[in-house]
């Protein structure tokens, strides 16, 4: 299933260019008492809610996708977990780049293993319905594109064997990032700066995410592309890695990392970003800087 969510509250089922509106798939969720879940509850019960979708799909209204304005896909997410250099060429290119953030902080090893994983703020999360908002007009702001996934449940300590047991959803992610000497975590995390979309593609129609090919355009010209099977830590080890540290909850987001490519962009930018099975979609750079 490919569900969005659109228009602040409202929940969607994707079928070619047209959304069903089956909101009425939330009644599943359980209620919620003070203090609230710190994770998505929407994510916690996604087979409850893919389950009511079926039952409810026949009733809902249907929408033109273009006459929607989409929001991030997961809603509360506990974390966005990131992946550091892990596509060969793209630790390659870190190290003869200096403005990327390896050569910038004078890192020796390119090694993922050596670099642990690193956030990015929640408030930085948006949709593909939302502009992306530069900042620093003065710095290079580059474009990461990323297969993103979504965990579905509570998970510690994951194992190489049952990783993919905690994967609930796949989704594209854009780790936008502004080049310099800073943490990751304060220049990548800037409003706007972590765009999830357009949707969430269950796990069930992706049977194998490690042949994935995606790419991205910037104003018709090719800058990324390459194939998830080039994955230095693949997904059960990213997930493996991850629980070495953090525990992980349902809706926290893994941007598995970006290849080669990066480049930058500039206000009024279209980013046409392309993940096999997941989406084709133009993700837009507001016209102006944030002064
Ligand atoms: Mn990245």
């Amino acid at each position: 299933m490919k569900i969005c969510r659109f228009n602040g509250n409202r929940i969607g089922l994707v079928q070619g260019d047209e959304v069903l509106d089956v909101t009425a798939a939330l009644d599943v969720i359980p209620a919620q008492r003070y203090p609230l879940p710190h994770y998505d509850v929407m994510i916690e019960n996604l087979a409850k809610v893919c389950a009511r979708i079926n039952e409810v799909k026949g009733s809902a209204a249907r929408l033109k996708l273009s006459s929607i304005k989409l929001d991030a896909p997961v809603a509360n997410p506990n974390k966005i977990i990131n992946a550091p250099v892990n596509y060969k060429a793209h630790a390659d290119e870190a190290l003869t780049d200096k403005q990327l953030g390896a050569g910038a902080a004078g890192k020796q090893s390119m090694f993922i293993g050596d670099w642990g994983l690193f956030l990015k703020a929640n408030s930085s999360l948006c949709g593909f319905g939302d502009e992306v908002k530069l900042r620093c007009p003065d710095r290079r702001n580059d474009h990461e594109i990323e297969l993103a996934v979504i965990i579905g449940k509570t998970c510690e300590r994951a194992t190489l064997a049952n990783a993919m047991d905690y994967v609930a959803a796949y989704s594209i992610g854009l780790d936008m990032t502004v080049r310099g000497q800073e943490d990751r975590s304060w220049r990548k995390s800037f409003n706007t700066y972590a765009v999830l979309g357009p949707w969430i593609v269950t796990k069930d129609e992706i049977p194998d995410p490690h042949n994935i090919d995606f790419s991205i355009h910037v104003n018709g010209e090719l800058r990324q592309k390459s194939n998830t099977a080039k994955l230095v830590f693949n997904i059960p080890k990213l997930i493996e890695y991850a629980t070495q540290c953090y525990t992980l909850y349902p809706g926290d987001i893994i941007f598995s990392g970006t290849p080669e490519g990066v480049g930058p962009v500039k206000p009024g930018d279209v980013m046409r970003v392309d993940i096999e099975k997941i989406a084709a979609w133009d993700v837009r750079i507001a016209r102006d800087y944030v002064r």
